[in-house]
């Protein structure tokens, strides 16, 4: 059966610059490298909108889609024994959902119902990961490392959205924590052990 490992993180936090570094020969089994957003992503949205500013409900539903092509794409042959790393899945949605949908523009009052409302629609279909790595900065690393002029990213959300990562830590014992302060070299090694440590 296929295994689903996921790197999640706040922007900046070396997500990409990490599986970009990952290579096959490292691993006793073939990974496959994945990301969400997927392409599909922007081509929903474009399809339906043409408002590039659009509502938060509009984005999560697109992502919600986006994600249901992504798992059946992914996970589609159970009989298959490969190992399939994704740059942000569902653990990204967890975090960034809530606070878009109980912010300025959403449809919620507060986090609390924007959660729960966000964990009910996941509930449906969600395959959940088999192992999460986290890769935690601290925002100023964060904002040092990205351009910070998105209004996505300002340190406020991010902040928010560290809380929220490692709530999820405690919550989930697939979560493992890797220190993404270090250099790049020492983040990379550190992923592969935990890569190693779980069989891949
Ligand atoms: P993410 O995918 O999590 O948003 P990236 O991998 O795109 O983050 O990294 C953002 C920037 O930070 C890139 O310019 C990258 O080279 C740099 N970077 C990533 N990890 C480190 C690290 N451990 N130390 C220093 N710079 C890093």
């Amino acid at each position: 059966m296929n295994k689903l490992i996921t790197l999640e993180g706040i922007d900046g936090s070396g997500k990409s610059t990490v599986i970009n570094k990952l290579s096959d020969d490292k691993f006793d089994t073939d990974i496959i490298k994945t990301s969400e957003p997927t392409e599909l992503y922007s081509d929903i949205h474009n399809l339906v909108s043409t408002d590039n500013i659009s509502d938060p409900l509009f984005n999560f539903f697109t992502l919600i889609l986006d994600r249901y092509h992504h798992v059946n794409q992914i996970m589609g042959n159970e009989h298959d024994d490969t190992v399939i790393i994704s740059d942000r899945y569902v653990d990204s949605t967890r975090v960034y959902q809530p606070i878009a949908l109980a912010g300025e523009k959403g449809p919620f009052e507060s986090m609390w119902e924007a959660k729960h409302y966000v964990e009910v629609i996941l509930e449906a279909f969600t395959y959940e990961p088999d192992l999460t790595i986290y890769i935690d900065v601290s925002v100023d690393t964060a904002m040092s490392r990205i351009q910070a002029d998105h209004s996505y990213e300002n340190h406020e959300f991010l902040e928010q959205a560290r809380t929220d990562y490692l709530a999820l830590c405690d919550q989930f014992s697939r979560f493992v924590r890797v220190d993404g302060e270090q250099d790049i070299d020492s983040v990379v090694s550190h992923v592969i052990d935990t890569l190693i440590n779980h069989g891949v």
